[in-house]
């Protein structure tokens, strides 16, 4: 009986290192995806700060634009001033092309100061841009390394299979299809009983059960929890408390 039961808690051994392994691989895929979307808002930073250039790009050509027109109506009426015949009109012409110098001067500043926020937004960007490739690749040094750890675990989990079905083996047919069924809703499937109190769900056996599984040195199933449940005193042996 003891024998049985070693085997089944060698198996459970096996089959709580996988799980533990499992879990702590789950944490790669995660900080993965977290490492990606932290490399997309960066991406989306430097979209914004583009569009933002391509907006002032129009502005400064439409400020262009409107002073070579102003200069070209300038132009027009100053041809147009000998033309005049009285000084009321003339003086009336005058007054618009002094108007129109003076709006030509407006938005020349308008443009000069354009051109400089166009400057330090293209310089925003190239800085944004270094930042990003820094970023990206340290970013990917550490998603190498996050795949690495993965691949680790996930070969470390394919050798404890190959063990597992070693292991299984040794356990009687009957126990292992009783332990496979629980397995699969709850691990441990099987846990020790101590001073007549099941370790999977700290009720108490009933006394009658507990003794028995002392004696037989066997396995029973938990009323409460439905694990196999021993006695842990059938696992361990006076010269041999090590293992349990
Ligand atoms: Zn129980």
């Amino acid at each position: 009986m003891r024998e049985k039961l070693k085997a089944l808690a060698e198996l459970q051994k096996v089959d709580l290192e996988v799980a533990s392994l499992r879990k702590a691989a789950d944490v790669h895929p995660r900080q993965i995806s977290e490492l990606e979307r932290e490399l997309g808002v960066a991406r989306n930073g430097i979209e914004a700060e583009r569009t933002r250039v391509a907006d002032l790009e129009k502005q400064k050509a439409l400020l262009e634009q409107n002073i070579t027109d102003e200069k070209d109506k300038v132009k027009k009426w100053e041809a147009r001033l000998s033309d005049q015949r009285s000084t009321r009109e003339y003086s009336a012409l005058a007054r618009e092309i002094d108007i129109a110098k003076k709006g030509i001067l407006t938005q020349s500043e308008a443009l000069t100061e354009k051109v400089k926020e166009l400057g330090q937004a293209r310089e925003g960007i190239k800085g944004k841009e270094a930042e990003y490739a820094t970023k990206q690749q340290g970013l990917s040094g550490r998603m190498t390394d996050l795949r690495g750890k993965l691949g680790e675990s996930e070969s470390q989990v394919k050798g404890l299979e190959g063990r597992r079905a070693e292991v299984a083996a040794n356990v009687d047919a009957n126990l292992l299809r009783r332990y496979e069924v629980i397995r699969k809703k709850k691990l441990p499937a099987m846990v020790g009983v101590v001073a007549g109190t099941c370790q999977g769900c700290n009720m108490n056996l009933p006394p009658q059960m507990y003794n028995m599984l002392r004696t037989s040195l066997g396995t029973d199933v938990c009323p409460s929890c439905n694990r196999i449940i021993f006695a842990v005193e059938a696992l361990n042996e006076p010269k041999d408390t090590a293992e349990k």
